[in-house]
């Protein structure tokens, strides 16, 4: 997600830890990520990728799903209705994967394998360091969003350099077999479920003003998966959430270098590339884009904020030839409606017009955050099931809030934009 803008890394992460620490399970906030401090964190943990035992050895592995590079579903998985009513978008004979098989980028579009494009909607994982629920590990639960919000896609937003991240702040609070874990999860979970799946290096830092580069690691960690997984379809790869205080200069070398090791294993995956200034300034990216196949551009958008001229940066990319892919979004402020700081709103007018530009820009997105807690970017309300159902009654919503202005709804305490998402889902 987009940080509050101008305030510390730490204090991001505390605000998102503090939302995490109501609920069961969820390792205390408070100050564990003191250390972070914003940029400079970059390169601190050379060799945190290293020691895992690599996927295969993480244990849980599946061997489901079809089998690579087949672009189709497992056979009875069903459940996946004909959609006559979806606007002219295809309907799923068995799956997303069994319908769309292979992606490939062709000029600004997403295609899929037959040459038709393709918009892909879903959500994203809380950072799943930080989440307070392992609601994106639910396979049944995923299943059922699946075919219940025409789920197409999830996202796994893997922390890195945070407290329990793949990286850690410190060598002493680093994860990374725990965070390989839940990102196989969720991608094998989505092999087996016929929906495309995000595996994303989800930090600000992977390069800092001061040299650092998180590349190396990065690399290792995308071989890896790349290695597992880069024969399904349905995988796309996502090195880099949210580049902030770094240039586009700066950034550039960081995607060649992962983007090249990714390569150097799967010819093919998409490969989504974040943009300067927390993945908005895809202007500048389309300037001088990176050279290959079948890479996208991040844009991220929170609705209460952005609103149109971050739209009008994203036309300017596309008429330059950039292909975006939405990676994250809320109809929420950029700080993801963290009631703390005052402003947690959804913002239904903003989103409207959201999902207008990306519909008819054919972008895909995925939203901000599959988890339970009092920011208004959170999907689900407390009382959701971990394995669903996932029922519009266990989903926040902004009705019986306070109109602010015209479309800017205060929520209810515990209210938030998950009704409006998923209903967009089933659009
Ligand atoms: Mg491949």
């Amino acid at each position: 997600m987009k940080p509050f803008v101008g305030r510390s890394l730490s204090f991001v992460l505390s605000v998102l830890c503090a939302c995490s620490s109501s609920s069961p399970g969820t390792p205390a906030a408070g100050g564990s990520t003191g250390g972070a401090g914003g940029d400079g964190t970059g390169g601190s943990t050379a060799g945190g990728g290293s020691g895992t035992g690599g996927l295969d050895g993480a244990g849980g592995a599946s061997s489901g799903g079809g089998a690579p590079g087949a672009g189709a579903a497992p056979a009875g998985q069903g459940g996946w209705a004909p959609d006559a009513a979806a606007g002219g978008s295809p309907g799923w004979a068995t799956s997303p994967v069994a319908v769309h098989g292979q992606l490939k980028v062709v000029g600004t579009q997403l295609e899929d394998e037959h040459g038709t494009p393709v918009q892909l909607k879903g959500v994203s994982s809380q950072w799943l360091n930080y989440e307070s629920k392992t609601f994106p590990e639910s396979k049944a639960a995923i299943q059922w969003a699946r075919d219940n919000w025409k789920l197409s896609l999830v996202r796994a937003a893997m922390g890195v350099d945070a407290n329990g991240g793949y990286l850690g702040t410190t060598s002493a609070n680093a994860n990374p077999a725990g965070m390989l874990k839940k990102v196989q999860t969720i991608v094998e979970n989505a092999i087996d479920l016929g929906i495309y799946v995000i595996v994303d290096w989800h930090t600000s830092n992977a390069v800092t003003s001061a040299g650092g580069s998180q590349a190396q690691q990065a690399s290792d960690f995308f071989t890896m998966i790349a290695q597992k997984y880069g024969g399904y379809p349905n995988l796309i790869y996502e090195d880099y959430n949210e580049p902030n205080k770094v240039t586009w200069a700066q950034i550039k070398p960081y995607h060649q270098a992962v983007v090249a090791a990714i390569r150097a294993v799967d010819p093919d995956n998409v490969i989504v590339l974040g943009t300067p200034t927390y993945s908005q300034d895809v202007d500048v990216a389309a300037a001088d884009p990176v050279a290959g196949t079948n890479l996208m551009y991040t844009l991220h958008f929170y609705a209460c904020t952005h609103k149109q001229s971050l739209r009008d940066k994203g036309t300017t990319a596309l008429s330059k030839g950039l292909p975006l892919f939405v990676t994250e979004f809320g109809i929420t402020p950029a700080d993801g409606g963290v009631v703390r700081s005052g402003d947690p709103y959804v913002c239904e007018d903003e989103g409207n017009s959201l999902f207008d530009w990306m519909k008819q820009n054919n972008i895909s997105g995925a939203s901000w955050k599959l988890d339970q807690c009092t920011d208004t970017s959170c999907i689900l309300a407390s009382s959701a099931p971990v394995d669903g159902p996932w029922t519009d009654d266990v989903l926040t919503t902004d009705a019986g809030g306070t109109t602010v202005s015209a479309g800017v709804i205060q929520p209810p305490t515990g209210g938030g934009h998950g009704l409006f998402v998923v209903n967009w889902m089933r659009q």
